[in-house]
């Protein structure tokens, strides 16, 4: 499965290190969150000042962390990265606060799963730059107060939603960040191409980047994948078919879907006649939880227009019909 997910596992952030844009003029696409963004630090440098906190929200894999790291790069900050899940108590929290320093860049992703007492802690600290350490416990516990450096919180989320809007309103800047199109996803191949020293022609890197569902984590393991076919099977090689050929093996096909995006939409079509059906029962169908088709294949259908999740269940489109080459029982649009 973890070919077309968009989250990285622990190996595959040592390889991404060595692919991430430094500075912003080398970020590709999300060129309005770009610009944006370099007027909030334009501004923030002309007046010798840290700039306000940016929360990033949009989907793994599409550049937030790349992004906080470009934020402090462009401002010759120091840059501490830590995440929501890692932040279970306030202590935590307090600890990395009390020894930022001044202008330093704090990236917290995932801030959405921070605990609260952190949270709480962290909206004093994002307005008055100050945290209160409470010493004792019960009646005689007190709260003593601490300067802290001014810092610029940089914040990401896949679920802005689920922020708490004091958390959310301490944010002088919100950028969303989207799917990426095709044209952008080969721009971001033919750069990891130049830098793993593989040579990417235009029509492979066509290939792979509708395959990569919009996120460039994903292009760029497709592409690293290519790759290796390439070189065990075509002498280092990379043509079109090349690509096609390796994505197909790794069961990646034309539009992104793999196997288990296929066996969701397949079983829809052939056992259920397109649906609606309950989305345990499909799931049954497939042999997986709930769980895996609802938050792993579900998604990505929906957002391509394969599947419509309604109150009668689980749906597929025309087009699913199409992309897995199946006809309609007549009635099946109305
Ligand atoms: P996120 O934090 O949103 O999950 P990352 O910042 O870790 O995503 O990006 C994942 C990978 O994709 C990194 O290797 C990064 O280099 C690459 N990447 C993301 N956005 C871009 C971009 N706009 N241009 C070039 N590479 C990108």
């Amino acid at each position: 499965r973890e070919l077309v997910s968009p989250d990285a596992d622990g190996d595959e952030r040592a390889v991404e290190a060595a692919l991430r844009p430094r500075m912003l003029g080398e970020f590709i696409g999300q060129t309005r969150v770009r610009e944006q963004l370099s007027l909030v630090l334009e501004s923030a440098r002309r007046r010798g000042k840290a700039p306000d906190h940016v929360l990033m929200s949009g989907a793994p894999g599409l550049g937030k962390t790349t992004l906080a790291m470009i934020i402090a790069a462009e401002l010759a900050a120091p840059l501490r990265l830590t995440s929501g899940p890692a932040l279970e108590r306030a202590g935590d929290l307090a600890a990395i606060l009390s020894t930022l320093a001044e202008g330093e860049v704090l990236f917290i992703d995932e801030i959405h799963r921070m605990a609260r007492p952190a949270e709480e802690m962290l909206y004093l600290a994002m307005e008055d730059f100050r945290v209160d350490i409470v010493v004792g416990k019960g009646p005689g516990a007190t709260a003593i107060p601490l300067e802290i450096a001014p810092f610029t919180l940089v914040g990401a989320t896949t679920r802005a939603g689920l922020l708490p809007a004091p958390l959310r309103d301490r944010f002088g800047f919100v950028a969303h960040m989207d799917f990426y199109d095709a044209a952008e996803l080969e721009l971001v191949l033919f750069r990891s191409a130049r830098l793993l020293g593989v040579a990417l022609p235009e029509d492979a890197a066509r290939e792979i980047a509708r395959r990569s569902r919009g996120t460039p984590r994903i292009a760029n393991r497709l592409l690293r994948r290519v790759r290796d076919f390439a070189e065990v099977r075509a002498d280092g090689v990379l043509t079109a078919d090349i690509a096609a050929a390796a994505l197909n093996l790794y069961e990646v096909d034309g539009e992104g879907l793999d196997r288990l995006d296929r066996a969701v939409l397949g079983a829809l079509l052939g056992k259920f006649g397109g649906g609606p059906v309950g989305l345990s029962t499909l799931a049954v169908a497939v042999g997986e939880e709930p769980e895996t088709v609802e938050v792993v294949a579900e998604p990505f259908l929906v957002r391509q227009g394969l599947l419509a999740r309604t109150p009668r269940g689980r749906v597929a489109t025309a087009a699913a019909w199409i992309h897995l080459g199946l006809t309609p029982p007549p009635d099946a649009f109305g």
